[in-house]
């Protein structure tokens, strides 16, 4: 069969799908995945593995076990899939995260009964990610009946805790050499990105926290002590004067959005100084011997880690230069490089030319804010090329009234339909 006959075979199959992927997607929000803790998630990678052991994959359920997370009452249970096609060549994998985080409050509709309105499907993890699960499933399985005997492999796995750092997850899946060569080639992550857009990567990360510490002393004669919370106050002075207006010169190549996270960029995550109150909220008199603040730091492709930390380092020996009683420890919380897939890989010009078929425009190439697991597909399983893809509004994510377009998520699939296409043929049946 050429391209275009089976595109057209390919997308009236997902067409015709509509209220399967419908249904899909409300079995999917109805298993109630909310992490921290990580409830249900055996159930929904079951129902995963159920559906696509009936299309003939075949299925491992892999428990993180030792994992962080990972415990009896909460097993961190990941779900892989894979059908071989006819002949060897290249594999494709769609991975989606399968946790979903807290409703919390604002909602107006039930956040787990998966409602629809007005063409949208309601629901936590409506956008991120169930309906790009479902699409990807969908997609997958219109291509196994359009084109039987594909070449290559394809492997749809669900995975746990991307939303606390996926390392019960996807880190845990590439240790074990789930997401390199040569059991995989390409990853596609069903992330809201919107239906138009290919994610080539994120942005770093360093989280640290400051502790400035003084000497206590009675609160009547504070001239006796140190207090910790001026020492910090006069670091968050210098933060504002110095280092902020620093940032805001600092804009990337990468193409982040929104815009504004396309410089480098500083959260005052929290601030916690002095004794708790005493009994009956009454203060207890003392100079605040500790004051301690967490920095949510992201940066640029252009930025080290060194770089940043060195940043902070320098503006607290400043403050230190000015303030002879001024001490403070810096403690490295969290960190992660930022990711790029070249945009002329193979697998983002399959995607690039599935958008355009689809919805007959040129694709945008973006980059995503914050990170998701694609950092431990190309640091772990040393996989370049691996992007997100999929339905659904970023800026959805994590609200109130969560939710997904069911036009976007029918177009999406024929998007990662045509783009499995072309990458499974190498290029052969072009999208
Ligand atoms: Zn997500």
């Amino acid at each position: 069969m050429t391209g275009a006959p089976l595109h057209d075979h390919l997308f009236s199959r997902i067409d015709a799908a509509r209220d399967d992927l419908v249904a899909l997607t409300r079995e999917l929000i109805r298993i109630p995945t909310v992490n921290p803790p990580g409830d249900a998630y055996a159930a929904c990678c079951e129902a995963i593995g159920k559906r696509l052991a009936q299309r003939g994959f075949a299925v491992e359920y892999l428990r993180a076990e030792g994992a962080v997370g990972d415990r009896d009452r909460h097993p961190r249970t990941n779900v892989v899939a894979r059908i071989e096609g006819s002949v060897p060549g290249p594999c494709l994998h769609f991975n989606s995260h399968v946790d979903v985080v807290l409703p919390g409050g604002g909602w107006t509709v039930d956040p787990f009964a998966g409602e629809i309105r007005d063409g949208r499907l309601y629901g936590r993890g409506a956008c991120d990610m169930k309906g790009g699960l479902a699409s990807s499933i969908v997609a997958v399985e219109a291509l196994l009946e359009a084109w039987p005997d594909f070449p290559g492999a394809i492997e749809i796995s669900g995975t746990v805790d991307e939303e606390t750092g996926g390392y019960a997850g996807v880190a845990w899946l590439a240790e074990r050499g789930y997401f390199s060569k040569p059991r995989v080639d390409y990853v596609i992550i069903p992330e809201p990105l919107n239906k138009d857009c290919v994610c080539l990567g994120h942005r770093g990360v360093w989280w640290a926290e400051l502790e400035v510490t003084g000497r206590i002393a009675h609160g009547s004669m504070p001239f006796l002590g140190t207090s910790a919370i001026r020492g910090m106050a006069a670091v968050l002075e210098r933060i504002e004067r110095e280092l902020y207006p620093a940032l805001n010169q600092r804009r990337t190549a990468m193409p982040v959005i929104p815009e504004g996270a396309r410089f480098s960029t500083l959260n005052l995550n929290s601030i916690h100084g002095g004794s708790a109150e005493g009994g009956e909220g009454f203060p207890s008199a003392l100079v605040a011997d500790s004051c301690r603040l967490v920095l949510d730091r992201r940066y640029l492709i252009e930025e080290s880690e060194d770089e940043v930390r060195r940043e902070i380092v320098d503006l607290l020996d400043a403050v230190r230069a000015e303030r002879p009683d001024f001490r403070y420890a810096l403690r490295d919380l969290w960190s992660v490089p930022p990711v790029m897939t070249d945009a002329e890989s193979p697998l983002v010009r399959a995607l690039d030319r599935g958008i355009e078929l689809v919805l007959g425009r040129p694709a945008r190439h973006v980059a995503s804010p914050g990170t998701y697991d694609q950092k431990h597909v190309q640091r772990i399983g040393r996989l370049k090329d691996c992007v997100a893809y999929g339905p659904g509004i970023l800026d959805l994510a994590h609200q109130p009234d969560e939710y997904v377009g069911i036009d976007d998520m029918v177009e999406a699939a024929k998007v990662m339909a045509a783009a499995a296409v072309a990458l499974l043929s190498g290029g052969k049946v072009a999208a």
